[in-house]
């Protein structure tokens, strides 16, 4: 875990025997699985393509979309072993943000995002991943007032 919160424990047994006997919890499992496997493959290819700034700003906002409030309970160590850079590159490309006012250290190193430019400054990965793991998600079969046939293909990108 990255943002420290409030989790909970099954034993596999229990899991195996919930799993086993509820098409919910089934569903809500390969949903999670389908979510993993896009942002293993996005951020993947991220990785591969994308400047480090970009998917700093990327990563800012992930976390953002997992907390409450601006201010993102992460260092700039932590960034950097997410990153796999080293600490100065991260505190660079922290400094380019900040100059772009995407984002704010305080005075406990936390950072504190402004979305929109934040958002500006991410690389287009972040929004196909939003808008791929909302489809796992939420199908349109599954959405009120859907006209779609079930069993519809999902749409790719
Ligand atoms: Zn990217």
């Amino acid at each position: 875990m990255l943002v420290a919160g409030t989790s909970l424990q099954i034993s596999p047994v229990r899991f195996h025997a919930a799993f086993s006997h509820s098409g919910a919890i089934r569903d809500l499992v390969w949903a999670h699985t389908g979510v993993l496997m896009t942002q293993f493959q996005y951020v993947g290819a991220c990785n591969a393509l994308h400047s480090v700034d970009a998917r700093l700003a990327r990563w800012l906002l992930h976390i953002h979309d997992r907390i409450h409030g601006d201010t993102l309970p992460v260092t700039q160590e932590e960034l950097s072993i997410l990153l796999g850079v080293r600490r100065t590159t991260v505190t660079q490309v922290v400094h380019k943000l900040r100059m772009s006012r995407a984002i704010r250290s305080n005075r406990r190193g936390l950072i504190e995002i402004d979305r929109p430019r934040l958002e500006a400054a991410a690389c287009d990965c972040y929004k196909a991943m939003c808008r791929r793991i909302d489809r796992i998600v939420s199908p349109p079969e599954r959405r009120p007032h859907s006209h779609a046939a079930p069993g519809a293909q999902i749409p790719r990108e």
